[in-house]
């Protein structure tokens, strides 16, 4: 039972309505979802599902990958069945700043490389504040105040994204973005391309701002050493 990710094709979309595939205790699966699951290293969505005057918090969204069925985790579920349709509502001030800290550890991520030569490792972005793990012999902290300056300056431009759809074999053919295509499942025929224009290309699942201008001003929070090459960063938005 897959359900639509209607995430993949509009960020924006705040509202929706769905029928209900399946309903156990307070979990609840739809036929189609804008609220994005914890998945890809970006935290999952909240908010509300309503029908009538029933109405119940979205407290966590879960992806099954293989059959890409997404569960909405409920406060409870009283009064919802099997076929009903239901409205979704987002929490968008908590959806909104993951997508501008999203964006935000795109532009660093791909100025550490393209400046430091530093690979990403790993990766998570929260409500509250995002981290990024890069492989990197130096601790010095000013390679990553250079780095948010750097990213800041191009949120300054207002570089507008794109945001397509590929098919693989499209997709391998383009620098940068062949590693992670190659690591794609080759069930997967098209890749969802999230490119902001200069700066970055990425087969990419997750929501995003429209414009980095939307991103205001990225902080630096804290730096870690994580051993010997491994160093985390935590960076902020307003
Ligand atoms: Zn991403």
């Amino acid at each position: 039972m897959e359900t639509k990710q209607l995430y993949l094709y509009d960020s924006y979309q705040k509202e929706f309505e769905a029928k209900i595939l399946n309903v156990a205790g307070s979990q609840m699966i739809l036929d189609q979802t804008a609220f994005h699951p914890l998945t890809g290293g970006v935290a999952h969505d909240t908010g509300h599902i309503a029908k009538g005057n029933i109405q119940h918090r979205v407290l966590r969204v879960e992806i099954n990958r293989e059959t890409k069925e997404i569960t909405h985790v409920l406060d409870a579920a009283g009064g919802l069945n099997i076929g009903d349709v239901v409205k979704g509502t987002l929490d968008w001030e908590r959806r909104h700043r993951l997508m501008r800290l999203h964006t935000a550890a795109h532009l660093i991520a791909a100025i550490m490389y393209r400046d430091y030569n530093a690979l990403i490792t790993g990766g998570q972005v929260d409500c509250e504040q995002a981290k990024l793990d890069f492989n990197l012999p130096r601790t010095d902290r000013e390679v990553f105040e250079d780095a948010v300056a750097k990213a800041n300056s191009e949120v300054a431009k207002g570089i507008a994204l794109k945001i397509y759809f590929l098919e693989r074999t499209e997709a391998l053919k383009m620098p940068g973005i062949v590693k992670l295509a190659e690591r794609m499942p080759p069930q997967v025929k098209e890749l969802r391309i999230v490119e902001i224009p200069g700066i970055d290309v990425q087969a990419d699942g997750g929501p995003h701002v429209n414009n980095t201008r939307e991103i205001d001003e990225i902080s630096l929070v804290k730096i870690e050493n994580k051993g010997k090459t491994q160093r985390r960063v935590y960076f902020t938005v307003k």
